[in-house]
């Protein structure tokens, strides 16, 4: 074959190398041109970020966002506030949007030197701050679908109505990983392991930063949900160019409070540290990640407020961090009033400054800009530290295109939650779903089976949908939408006419005692049906509200369950929960276990539909499932973790691992293949495998391969997730699924605190096969 030309390749890159540049000297220059003309005290305001409330008359439930002219006059327009956020408790209808940032810009056009004010919220699982919008599963929930494409697309759904409704700023992705279950923020993870966190955060990123409508054309227009096009990112830019900002958060070292408890101490060695916590934010940041909100907490007992090393070392000379890092609620003030390694206000200005935020969210008041315009007049900060952040904060304001589009987009809001966006939320539901147990096969249940539906979790939506729905809580019952559908609904409508019965037997999810005329109420109901749905719920909640001391189920919940077991009767336990609260008293006895995480508007339907068997249940835990809270321990733990005290037995029992989840058919796994069975540090091993639908149902499988190194300079874990795939399979079909995986994927942090690929022998697993891999 004739060797094609690189002309016209060539030719192609010259003419948009010189676009390029241009562009990003563009952006460059607007930027010095705009702070040249900025007073000081204005540069100040624009690192300046507060809450809605602040430019607000007291809400009220009938007006949760009338806004204050007088206030907004003199913090947007005389005190040049550069940034607000949030809601004032609950959502916003879309006319509402329109109102409240059309008026904001209003003023901030009437300022000296007109600057848009950037606008954040936090759209963490869908924009649940629009009456309107599309909610998704939380992100515990997408991890378990272990499908980074339906992430892109999810994420870009949720930009569009974001930007539509003139917000161009979104506090997400959460980049911590869930490695702590009692942590009340667990469900906004993407669980426990680090190349699944870090893939599914590169597609958030992505979905959220680009440009979403090519794709949202595709969905909106009625074209296919498999179109290629949604699953593809766009190839990465060069210029600052964001449709919305993405957040990474927190960073770092927040997800692992030792108490379990929001926002308290984290003690992380410095290995695990780079070698755990680090790479999801790295991947982010290599993905263009343009805004990083800081650790509320400390780690190893210094505030990450205050500490330059992880701030400015770490994140921006080594990470590569060129973005706007933005601070978390209040948290500069809390150096002094809760961490007390400030005297003063002032001093915890100085100290965070120092250590290299660029933007406070302060966020009730302009005391920021009092503090800091004291500290450049003292001295002790100087201009161009200031000038520095507000570089960074004027590229984003430009590269979002906010001088030319920073009102909502009335025809584009008015698609928020279309129905075909609505769908793509029932499709994540739906491949979320985990069957962790299935007895006998007892599931999927015929549509005539007499089923009785008990437990919190059959009516509660707010269970279903979690927290940050609506409201920050997400147990404002009056704001979701009557559509979205409950379990026991959605079991009513698949069974037969009168087959499917309800008794409570414990209404509240949040009920530690229950009662005992309820569930003997539902006792007796039982011997009326062929089988018993208990439906376990955990409350939803956000942040600290959400701290538990305990990783156990709400105790009457578990008495609920007990109950019915000892009725002998079958029972299927349906779980709707952000982390995985143990109930070890009744796993044994139940015959089915289906877990259903917080997957938002579509949860009941996605549970009632692989009850049913309309959907052949393809999720995967996300996380490690523990037996008990007292033995909490990741799989990829080391191998000294495995063995009991006395030698005799495996010390290592979660209830469930980590990659668990079964299917209505069986898949076969044979021919694990590398192309060369021994590498070098540098190379990539190309490593297949066959995977067969045995059975007789179209399934999912999410094919997992995992390494393990077998002899190293520092213990290493028994086995580490390197790559995963999600695959169709109809009855009887085969696939060969290939890996391509670079040597440098295998590398740990050695006793130097550096990353390295040690040389040795490693063993690859995938589906129960097992192959050998010398690394040279
Ligand atoms: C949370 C952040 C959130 C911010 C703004 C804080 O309390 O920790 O995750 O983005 O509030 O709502």
């Amino acid at each position: 074959m004739p060797r094609p030309s690189c002309l016209p390749v060539l030719v192609l890159v010259l003419l948009l190398l010189p676009a390029a540049t241009t562009d990003a000297q563009g952006v460059e220059a607007r930027v010095d041109s705009l702070l040249r003309r900025l007073t000081l005290e204005e540069k100040v305001g624009e690192m300046t970020q507060l809450t809605l409330g602040a430019v607000s008359v007291a809400r009220s439930d009938s007006n949760p966002a009338r806004l204050d002219s007088a206030k907004l006059e003199e913090l947007v327009v005389r005190r040049s506030v550069g940034s607000l956020l949030n809601v004032w408790d609950v959502a916003h209808t879309a006319a509402q949007w329109r109102d409240i940032i059309t008026t904001i810009q209003r003023f901030a056009a009437r300022r000296r030197v007109p600057i848009p004010v950037l606008y954040g919220i936090d759209a963490v699982h869908g924009h649940h701050y629009l009456r309107e919008g599309t909610v998704f599963p939380q992100n515990i929930a997408m991890a378990a679908t272990w499908n980074p494409a339906l992430m892109l697309l999810t994420s870009r759904i949720t930009t569009y109505e974001t930007r539509a409704s003139g917000i161009p700023w979104n506090f997400s992705p959460v980049l911590d990983l869930g490695r702590q279950p009692l942590w009340s923020r667990f469900p906004e993870t993407f669980g426990e392991d680090v190349h699944l966190a870090s893939v599914l955060g590169v597609a958030a990123v992505q979905g959220t930063q680009e440009d979403p409508m090519p794709a949202m054309r595709v969905v909106l227009g009625g074209g296919s949900l498999s179109d290629p096009l949604l699953a593809s990112p766009r190839p990465p830019r060069a210029d600052d160019r964001w449709f919305v900002a993405a957040s990474g958060k927190h960073f770092v070292g927040y997800s692992m409070p030792r108490s379990g408890k929001d926002r308290t101490t984290a003690w992380i060695p410095d290995r695990q540290l780079r070698e755990y916590f680090l790479p999801p934010f790295q991947a982010a940041i290599d993905a263009g990640l343009a805004t990083m909100m800081v650790n509320s907490a400390d780690v190893n007992g210094i505030p990450v407020h205050a500490s330059r090393e992880l701030l400015t070392d770490l994140l921006r000379t080594q990470l590569g961090f060129r973005g706007v890092v933005v601070t978390d609620w209040e948290d500069i003030i809390r150096l002094q009033t809760v961490h007390h390694v400030a005297p003063t206000r002032l001093a915890a200005v100085r100290m965070a400054l120092d250590a290299g935020i660029d933007m406070s969210m302060v966020p009730y008041s302009a005391s920021f800009i009092d503090d800091v315009l004291s500290l450049v007049h003292s001295g002790a900060i100087t201009e161009s530290r200031i000038d520095e952040s507000v570089r960074r904060i004027l590229r984003l304001k430009v590269g979002l295109g906010l001088f030319e589009r920073s009102l909502p987009d009335s025809a584009r809001l008015a698609m928020a939650g279309a129905p075909r966006s609505l769908a793509v939320s029932r499709v994540a539901a739906e491949q979320a779903v985990t069957l962790l147990e299935n007895r006998g096969d007892l599931l999927p249940l015929a549509r005539r089976t007499r089923v009785l539906v008990t437990g919190p979790g059959a009516t509660s939506r707010s269970a279903m949908y979690g927290g940050w729905s609506y409201s920050w809580q997400g147990t404002d019952t009056t704001l979701f939408p009557a559509s979205a559908r409950t379990l026991l609904q959605a079991m009513r409508e698949r069974g037969d006419s009168g087959a499917v019965v309800h008794v409570p037997g414990v209404g509240n999810p949040a009920d530690s005692i229950g009662d005992d005329a309820g569930i003997a109420a539902a006792v007796r109901a039982a011997a009326d049906v062929d089988v018993v749905l208990v439906a376990l719920a955990e409350p939803a909640s956000a942040e600290k509200p959400g701290d538990i001391d305990d990783l156990a189920m709400p105790a009457a919940q578990v008495r609920l369950a007990r109950a019915l077991l000892a009725t002998g009767k079958p029972v299927v336990l349906t779980l709707f929960t952000g982390r995985p609260r143990t109930i070890r008293a009744v796993v044994d006895s139940a015959r089915s276990i289906v877990l259903g995480y917080q997957s938002g508007p579509y949860g009941g339907d996605a549970m009632a539909a692989v009850v049913y068997g309309e959907v052949n249940p393809g999720g995967r835990l996300p996380y490690t499932y523990p037996r008990s809270a007292s033995d909490i321990e990741h799989y990829d733990h080391l191998a000294s973790a495995e063995v009991a005290p006395d030698n005799s037995q495996r010390g290592y029992s979660p209830e469930w691992t980590f990659g668990h989840g079964l299917s209505y058919t069986r898949f076969q796994y044979g021919d694990l293949a590398l192309d060369h069975a021994q590498r070098g540090v540098r190379d990539t091993v190309t490593i297949s495998v066959a995977v067969r639908n045995a059975g007789a149902r179209a399934g999912d499988e999410v094919v997992q391969l995992y390494v393990r190194q077998l002899t190293a300079s520092v213990s290493p874990p028994v086995r580490r997730l390197r790559d995963f795939r999600r695959i169709t399979l109809a009855p009887g079909e085969g696939r060969t699924v290939t890996f391509r995986v670079p040597i440098a994927r295998l590398a740990f942090v050695g006793r130097d605190n550096r990353m390295r690929v040690e040389p040795g022998e490693f063993q690859v697993q995938v589906g129960g096969q097992v192959a050998r891999l010398e690394v040279q």
